[in-house]
Parts: structure tokens; C-alpha cells; sequence
């Protein structure tokens, strides 16, 4: 049995790619820190085109969380191999550096950054037995350009872009790509208290894009197809920052 491990899938980006990666045959094993309605709303919207998944509550920002539980449940089930791993959870919480309190900086890498150490891992050690998985990590815009009152969240995001570069390396003889996705500005419940109408003129494509289309990018990693790219990160951003 094949799974894709989607971390953040009960809502936004995460969950339009658990569900396309459901529509490719894989079981979505969907993780959520604790909006469970959402997160049963992703497998039965999964169910409801066919497919099938679990639900794989745990705080990606906690090490001892994701130890007992992913860790639990990859030994509880060997016969269940997770062969796409996408760290897609995430939050924001911006402030100018001069007045961010420690909690902001700690809380934003922990969730960022942190989590995809802990979580790839611990599941790249059956990608590498089985020679074959593909790392899909969600980063942003903001660790590419950098933004302004992101001073955490853009170096969260970078560090996952030399991560992803260097894992690409390392693992690439054993058939493993690790790619990122760079969105920009995307609907969805992060971006709610955002100023739309002022920021879409900034955006050559003159509008927010749509989870779905980051979701489209995250199939195009996660095809045996793209075997031969690895290391990549792919801005899906209407043309803002090129
Ligand atoms: P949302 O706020 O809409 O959804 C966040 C998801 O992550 C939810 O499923 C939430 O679970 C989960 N989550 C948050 N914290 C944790 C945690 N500690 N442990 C486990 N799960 C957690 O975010 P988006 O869909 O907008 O963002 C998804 C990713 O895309 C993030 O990494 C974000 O940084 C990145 N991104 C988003 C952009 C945008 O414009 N929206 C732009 C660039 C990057 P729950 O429902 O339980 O709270």
C-alpha cells in the first residue's frame, strides 16, 4: 500500500494536494495540528472521488509528537510504505525584527524549519530501504525575495531551500528527488487578513493564485516521471518575482 504523508492537510494548499495526490492512486495519510473537521472534510472529499487515506494528527513543531506518533505509526504499519512526503504545514507571524519577541522567532522556525528535519527523517529511512520517494517541500516567495515583517518566516523558508538542495544531493542515487514549491500570494485562510485588492496590482497575473494550482505543481514533482529533477524550487507566483 502506497501512501502520500501530506503535513497541513486538513486545509488550504495542504489539502488540494492531498487530494491530487489521492487522484494519482496514493492513500493520503493526512496530518493537522487540531481542526478536525477540516481535516475529516479532506478525507471525505478524498473518499467522495474515489480514494482513500487516514487521518495523522500531530504538532509538526514538536519533536517528541512526531517521534511517538509518525514514528508509532510507520512501525505499527511496515507493510504501508509512504512514498511521497510533502511538508506542507506552515504559519505566519510577522513583525518588524526590532519589536519580534522571542516566542514569534522560535515558534515560526519550529514550525517552518524544524518540522522538516524531525518529519523527512524519520520517513526517509524507508524511501532510502526501498529506493524510491519523492520530497516535496512547501516554501514560500518570502524565502526566495525575502519580505518585510518576515524576517522569521523568510528565514524558516530559506532554510528549507538549502535543505531541500542538500537532501537533493544526498539522496538522489537511491531514486529520492527532494524538490520545493514556492508560492506567492495564495487563497487561503493565511492570507484571509491580507489587503488583496492592494497587493494583486503588484502581481502581473492581477490575482491571488488558487491552492489547486500549487497542488498542480506538487504532482508534477511527485510523478515517477520527474525522476531526473531534483534540487529544484519552483516559484508559483503570477509572475511577481521571477
Ligand atoms: P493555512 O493556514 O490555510 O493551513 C495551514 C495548515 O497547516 C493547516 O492544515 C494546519 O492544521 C496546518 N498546521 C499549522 N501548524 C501546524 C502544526 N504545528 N502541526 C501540524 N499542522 C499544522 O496555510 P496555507 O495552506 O496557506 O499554507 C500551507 C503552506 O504554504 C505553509 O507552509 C505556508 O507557509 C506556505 N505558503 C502559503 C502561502 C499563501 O499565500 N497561502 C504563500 C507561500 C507559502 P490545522 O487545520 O489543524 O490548524
Amino acid at each position: 500500500m502506497k501512501y502520500a504523508l501530506v503535513t497541513g492537510g486538513s486545509r488550504g494548499i495542504g489539502k488540494a494536494i492531498a487530494l491530487k495526490m489521492a487522484s494519482l492512486g496514493y492513500r493520503v495519510l493526512i496530518n493537522y495540528k487540531s481542526n478536525l473537521s477540516e481535516a475529516q472534510h479532506t478525507l471525505e472529499a478524498i473518499r467522495h472521488a474515489g480514494g482513500d487515506g487516514e487521518l495523522l494528527p500531530f504538532d509538526v513543531s514538536d519533536k517528541v509528537k512526531i517521534q511517538e506518533i509518525l514514528g508509532g505509526w510507520i512501525e505499527a504499519n511496515p507493510e504501508k510504505e509512504i512514498e511521497v512526503l510533502v511538508n506542507n504545514a506552515g504559519i505566519r507571524n510577522d513583525s518588524l525584527l526590532a519589536w519580534m519577541e522571542e516566542d514569534q522567532w522560535t515558534d515560526v522556525i519550529n514550525t517552518n524549519l524544524d518540522s522538516f528535519f524531525y518529519v523527512t527523517r524519520l520517513v526517509l529511512h524507508g524511501m532510502i530501504t526501498r529506493k524510491y520517494g519523492r520530497i516535496i517541500n512547501v516554501v514560500s516567495l518570502s524565502g526566495i525575495k525575502g519580505l518585510a515583517g518576515q524576517t522569521n518566516y523568510s528565514a524558516a523558508k530559506a532554510g528549507v531551500i538549502g535543505a531541500t538542495k542538500a537532501l537533493a544531493q544526498e539522496v538522489a542515487r537511491q531514486g529520492i528527488t527532494v524538490n520545493a514549491l514556492a508560492p506567492g500570494f495564495i487563497k487561503t485562510d493565511m492570507t484571509e487578513g491580507l489587503d488583496e485588492k492592494e497587493l494583486k496590482a503588484l502581481i502581473p497575473a492581477r490575482r491571488f493564485g488558487l491552492p489547486e494550482e500549487v497542488a498542480h505543481a506538487a504532482v508534477f514533482f511527485a510523478s515517477k516521471d520527474s525522476a531526473y529533477i531534483t534540487g529544484q524550487v519552483l516559484s508559483i507566483n503570477g509572475g511577481l518575482y521571477t
